[in-house]
């Protein structure tokens, strides 16, 4: 797709006015120091921003800057991210801290490349932290991107097909604003969040309405174009919450793989149809070496992952005998 220079400046200067004058307060647009950035866009992946302003807050207000994060427990950082899901970015961003110390002199490095290196850090957070820190014209292409692209240039492309990962980054290269690329991206990506939503964007506010060629044509209700995904796999878990006396039995997951490090329930993937007390006992018995005894069932809950989905059936369940054998 060809776009015309005059067209690209007029998009770059709406988008930049639209953004100067009403872009949100955020505890992280406060500055541009490169960790407080970082730390930003690692959890604002996969994560609404009103969910993460006050994890952002309490994690700097513990540590504020690489060296205190890099000295820190990895059990700590994991304590802060509770509840923000996707630990893997925790534990990322804590090796990537002590790389930045013992290698970059405690300061993050300056080029994409260099960011690239770091465990955690990808396209998107290098480019994001490159533009607005060191005013890299670099692009960040994140889903609320690819989404304004595909509408404002009414392309067809699925946004969600891996094999054309590439394909919206080359229009939003063309389209960086190379005077202001931080501010620029920050404008795409909040365009995207908040006006030119998934489902019903309000085109009566959009900067670049005018330029959008899904806008002019009436089809903003079919872009962009997604390819059907398999639908997910889900796994049935069974957990015991085990007593004795006022003790509770917590294990500890392996330190890598999905929520590595993090305590948990002792609890199995339930293969068979149904499941007994029986059964129970005898699985939590092989995992820990414990004898227990179940009680009553306590209820279910359901949690999608990004390839999975769990429902958990959790068990109330009481001590009997044995060591603890792992
Ligand atoms: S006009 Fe509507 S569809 Fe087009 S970019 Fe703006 S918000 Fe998105």
């Amino acid at each position: 797709m060809k776009m015309k220079k005059n067209t690209i400046q007029k998009i770059q200067q709406s988008l930049i006015r639209w953004y100067n004058k009403n872009s949100l307060d955020l505890p992280w647009r406060k500055t541009d120091a490169p960790y407080r950035v970082w730390v930003s866009e690692v959890m604002l992946q996969q994560t609404r921003i009103e969910t993460v302003i006050p994890y952002y807050n309490r994690f700097m207000e513990r540590f504020p800057d690489v060296g205190k994060l890099a000295g820190s427990d990895i059990q700590q950082v994991l304590k802060l991210w509770e509840g923000l899901g996707y630990y893997a970015r925790a534990r990322n961003m804590h090796k990537a801290a002590q790389i930045i110390c013992e290698k970059f002199q405690g300061r993050l490095p300056n080029t994409r490349e260099e960011l690239r290196l770091l465990p955690g850090i990808g396209g998107y957070i290098s480019a994001a932290v490159a533009s607005i820190c060191f005013h890299i014209p670099a692009a960040v292409v994140d889903g609320n991107v690819k989404r304004v692209l595909a509408r404002l240039f009414m392309d067809a492309t699925p946004v969600n097909d891996t094999g054309e990962k590439n394909h919206f980054e080359t229009y939003a290269v063309k389209l960086l604003d190379h005077e202001q690329p931080g501010d620029f991206n920050q404008a795409m990506m909040e365009l995207g969040q908040r006006i030119c939503k998934p489902g019903n964007p309000f085109c009566s506010d959009c900067p670049v309405q005018k330029f959008c060629m899904a806008f002019q044509a009436d089809q903003v209700g079919n872009y962009p174009v997604r390819v059907d995904r398999k639908s997910v796999p889900l796994k049935k878990m069974n957990y015991a919450i085990v007593f004795q006396g006022e003790k509770c039995l917590l294990l500890q997951r392996p330190a890598e793989g999905l929520l590595g490090g993090l305590w948990e329930f002792p609890g199995y993937e339930q293969h068979q149809q149904a499941v007994s007390g029986k059964q129970i006992e005898t699985m939590i018995r092989r995992i820990t070496g414990i004898r227990i005894s179940v009680k009553e069932k306590i209820g279910t809950a359901g949690h999608a992952y990004t390839h999975f989905k769990v429902t958990a059936t959790v068990y109330l369940c009481f001590y009997k005998s044995g060591e603890i054998c792992l």
